[in-house]
């Protein structure tokens, strides 16, 4: 608490400047319940008022230490902005999606122009400066939204989504267009209002997934646009297992890159890197941070540090019923290391 650094190093680790230690904080979701019960806000109150919204992620810093202020804890905004109606969801279930308005005709997607007024993307610009007033300005906002292959695939329908790849590729390349440029307006708003990064969690476009072929010839141009035009830091999460896209992805333009502990050798990955992107990760989230102890934690942060970690963090959003303690092994290991 109360280190001036905390926006300055994450910034600068991003940017591949040298820091004094490896920031330790989380790019994916961090409402717990226990995080609920110290502020006093729950879900799915959380997902759908600002003062909600920033309540609980402020905890997330000033209660579980992580060292950034993370919100909001769903991959809806877009969507539902976009005509997906959403099931509000409860204390421990995210929002989820009612139907996929583009499944029938994905060629009237379209962007309106009032994108950014539409849906709970105001409520997340409102959390955003009531944040950037209460955390200060030492600490660094991260704001995540839908990546621009998970929008697709949401007003598509997965299935829609991952056949039309193969047989109808050139609805997926306008499809994606679109999606990218709603990720672009959204980035752009959210920058303004306060936040110091965006993180787009792109699960379905991983390898476990897609095809890296398909990913490199439709997801990866689009990175690359979304990338020139947005100004602040960029940082993309891939689920499962990033190795076989990481080099691709690298030469994008993202500050970060996030993934999930099947990318098991570090020095590896970060060699496929090249220093284009910091590594953000890649600890256990469905697994030792739910289930371990507070010491199987730190011994799992330990060895992102070793293997060279750029950013200490979870491997994927942190599950509803992680314990606090869990949560602050990450800092905790992290200061052992770096006394
Ligand atoms: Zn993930």
């Amino acid at each position: 608490m109360g280190d001036p650094y905390l926006r300055d190093r994450f910034l600068n680790t991003l940017n591949g400047k040298a820091v004094d230690k490896v920031p330790a904080l989380s790019v994916t979701q961090t409402g717990t319940v226990e995080l609920m019960e110290k502020s006093g806000s729950y879900w799915p109150e959380a997902h759908f008022e600002a003062k909600e919204m920033a309540a609980l992620a402020l905890v997330g810093h000033t209660f579980a230490g992580l060292e950034a202020v993370r919100y909001p804890y769903c991959l809806t905004i877009l969507s539902e902005a976009l005509g997906c109606g959403i099931n509000r969801g409860t204390k421990e279930i995210q929002p989820s999606l009612k139907y996929h308005p583009f499944a029938e005709e994905p060629e009237k997607l379209e962007i309106p122009k009032d994108l950014t007024e539409k849906a709970r993307i105001p409520t997340v610009l409102e959390a955003t400066a009531i944040l950037r007033e209460k955390a200060g300005e030492e600490v660094p906002l991260i704001a995540g939204m839908e990546g621009p292959a998970s929008l697709a695939s949401r007003l598509l329908g997965t299935y829609n989504f991952l056949t039309w790849v193969l047989r109808k590729p050139e609805i997926i390349r306008d499809c994606l267009k679109a999606t990218r440029t709603a990720c672009t307006e959204y980035a752009e708003v959210l920058f303004e209002a306060g936040a110091d990064a965006v993180c787009l969690a792109d699960g379905i476009a991983g390898p476990d997934m897609l095809d890296p072929k398909l990913f490199e010839a439709l997801v990866s141009p689009e990175y690359d646009v979304f990338c020139k035009a947005s100004k602040g830091a960029k940082i993309v999460h891939i689920c499962g297992n990033a190795v076989p896209i990481l080099k691709t992805i690298s030469g994008c333009g993202f500050n970060g890159i996030s993934i999930e502990e099947k990318v098991t050798d570090l020095p590896a990955a970060k060699k496929l890197v090249g220093g284009k992107a910091s590594l953000i990760g890649n600890i256990s989230t469905s697994g030792v941070m739910l289930g371990g102890t507070y010491e199987e934690v730190k011994a799992e942060a330990r060895k992102c540090l070793e293997g060279g970690i750029d950013v200490l963090a979870p491997g994927c959003g942190i599950a509803p019923g992680t314990p606090t303690k869990n949560i602050k092994a990450l800092v905790d290991a992290r200061n052992e290391l770096y006394p």
